[in-house]
């Protein structure tokens, strides 16, 4: 082997925050905060405060490989913490405060937190966990000195109180690149939470790869972007990171989701792109509806999470002139994996034959590599029929979970790619068409039917605002879709209304045998539907004939 003779200068997230302080300084940071105001900084100014953040982290004693736990919203204090404890070679754990109590105490423990960083809104949530969390983990709360709340937590820290007076510059140390920097705990549907341990590198690889298609994705120098998906999910699927580097301006949503909160920050803040999960776009469809219009400037939204409904991709973009992009990934990858960006291949496609291709998933970034494969672990061609198992490889794709053996076993093939648990296919061009998730595909008589097509095509039915398909059993054909449907306010509908509506649109045998309206269905703490509950609660429905 002949060895290249460049630097081998290690892949670190310090390098990402140092450069946004010297070439996007003057770039704004907005933050809708929890005390109920619009915070401005920006990069440059950002940097220091995160250089004053480590500084003090290393005074309070956090090392190298510590774990320190954050429990905060989208806003620039959350964004701090990303860079100063990944800068100084400690492990930034990222909890969703939507997690089952059980699985907050859980992950807490398992991860071993030295440090625990809490938005004044959860103050309350950790009160009544302290008893069962690690005895010398410290709460830090994020706040000024006259915003501190009454609490019984132990000894409470103020974050800014923590920064008042630290040097606002810093010399990054400088270790391997396969050093951890990020933990994220999956919500888990069955067992407990398990972590995904990012690296520096991985971090780094994986904001290059979204790079590579950030115009089409609406990360544009200057312009504004704002991250729905949550900085303690999965990165906020790489915002943090890619942001600083494109030089996008950031206006972060703080606690306020809803649809009426959303569109006033966006109209606001002349936002151009939003990212997040279909739900969250339901809630500012409607607000789009009843405005008539969309928010000032908005341009795009990226839908990712949870299969992009159809109606959805239509509405915002007939209705509304918005772009949709849709994307899929995992915790374990980073987490994209895909997003439908389109290239100079695609210049000849009408409007509506883009549209069609909405429906896919995307197509790869640099640095995933896609395969699907049959029962037997042969791989099957990309010709936009054959679907089976999706695998996938790279750089920031997990190779094992974090502490936890068992969880691990089996998660990779022979060939060392990993199991996603999706059921996929992929077209000649490229596009990946997700299925299903395997554990909701519906086993009916040796086929098989997408759950998630049969959503799509019910969700096109005027009275229906949302819907789930699971598998209910049967005597004959094993198992057969019941589609479970919440109605929009003041709309009635029959099973039989929504089954001939869905008989042109799909095959006969694909017709759910059943219709069952409700008036809400459960959702996962990332905001996905929750199909494990919906089985718990319908799986026993006789269908009818059955
Ligand atoms: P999580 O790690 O919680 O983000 O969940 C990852 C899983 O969400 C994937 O394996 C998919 O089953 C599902 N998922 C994510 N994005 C999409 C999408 N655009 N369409 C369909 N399923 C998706």
């Amino acid at each position: 082997m002949t060895r290249g003779l460049m630097m081998d200068r290690p892949l670190l997230v310090s390098s990402i925050i140092d450069f946004a302080a010297d070439i996007r300084r003057g770039t704004e940071i907005v933050s809708a905060r929890v005390e109920g105001d619009v915070h401005r900084t920006t990069y440059g100014d950002s940097a220091k405060r995160i250089a004053q953040l480590a500084h003090a982290l290393s005074a309070h004693g956090v090392n190298f490989g510590d774990r320190v736990a954050t429990l905060a919203w989208n806003g620039y204090r959350h964004f701090e913490l990303y860079y100063a404890i990944g800068g100084i070679g400690a492990v930034c754990h990222t909890i969703n405060p939507r997690l089952f109590t059980e699985q907050l105490i859980y992950v807490i423990n398992h991860a071993d937190d030295r440090l625990l960083f809490l938005e004044t809104s959860f103050v309350k949530l950790v009160e009544g966990l302290v008893d069962r969390l690690p005895k010398d983990l410290r709460y830090v709360i994020l706040c000024a000195p006259e915003d501190m709340p009454e609490t019984t937590l132990p000894n409470p820290l103020c974050y800014e109180a923590l920064l008042a007076g630290q040097q606002e510059r810093i010399v990054w140390p400088e270790f391997e690149e396969t050093t951890a920097c990020g933990l994220c705990y999956t919500s888990g549907t069955t067992g407990n939470p398990k972590g995904v341990l990012y690296s520096n590198r991985s971090t780094v690889l994986h904001s290059m790869g979204l790079l590579t298609v950030a115009d089409g994705i609406g990360l544009r120098p200057g312009q504004s972007l704002l991250p729905v998906v949550p900085l303690f999910h999965v990165n906020a699927w790489g915002l943090p990171y890619v942001m600083p580097l494109v030089g996008t301006r950031p206006v972060f949503p703080g606690p306020r989701l809803d649809g009426e909160s959303l569109f006033t920050l966006m109209d606001q803040e002349r936002v151009t792109a939003a990212w997040g999960v279909p739900t969250v776009w339901m809630g500012l469809l409607a607000e789009m509806r009843r405005h008539g219009r969309k928010p000032l400037g908005m341009e795009l939204v990226l839908i990712g999470g949870s299969a992009a409904p159809a109606p959805m991709i239509e509405e915002f973009e007939r209705d509304f002139g918005v772009d949709v992009i849709h994307g899929w990934g995992m915790t374990e990858m980073s987490p994209v994996g895909t997003v439908t960006t389109f290239g100079p291949d695609h210049d000849a496609l009408s409007i509506s034959e883009r549209r069609a291709r909405k429906i896919s998933q995307g197509r790869r970034l640099f640095g995933m590599d896609l395969k699907i494969v049959d029962g037997t672990g042969v791989r099957l061609p990309h010709d936009g029929v054959a679907f089976g198992e999706l695998l996938v490889r790279g750089p920031s794709v997990m190779a094992e979970y974090f502490n936890d053996p068992d969880a691990g076993l089996g998660v990779r093939d022979a060939e060392g790619w990993m199991r996603t648990g999706d059921v996929a296919r992929i077209d000649p061009d490229g596009f990946l068409y997700i299925v299903d998730r395997s554990k909701d595909v519906i086993k009916s008589g040796g086929e098989w039917i997408s759950s998630i097509d049969l959503e799509n095509a019910a969700l096109g039915h005027p009275a229906i605002r949302e819907c789930a398909v699971i598998a209910a059993s049967h005597p004959k054909w094993g198992e057969r879709p019941l589609l479970i449907a919440v109605l929009e306010d003041g709309r009635t509908a029959t099973a039989d209304d929504v089954r001939s509506y869905l008989s042109d649109k799909v095959a006969k045998w694909w017709l759910p045998d059943d219709v069952i309206f409700t008036d809400d269905l459960p959702h996962t703490a990332t905001g996905k539907l929750s199909k494990l509950q919906l089985r718990k609660r319908f799986g026993d429905h006789v269908l009818p004939g059955a």
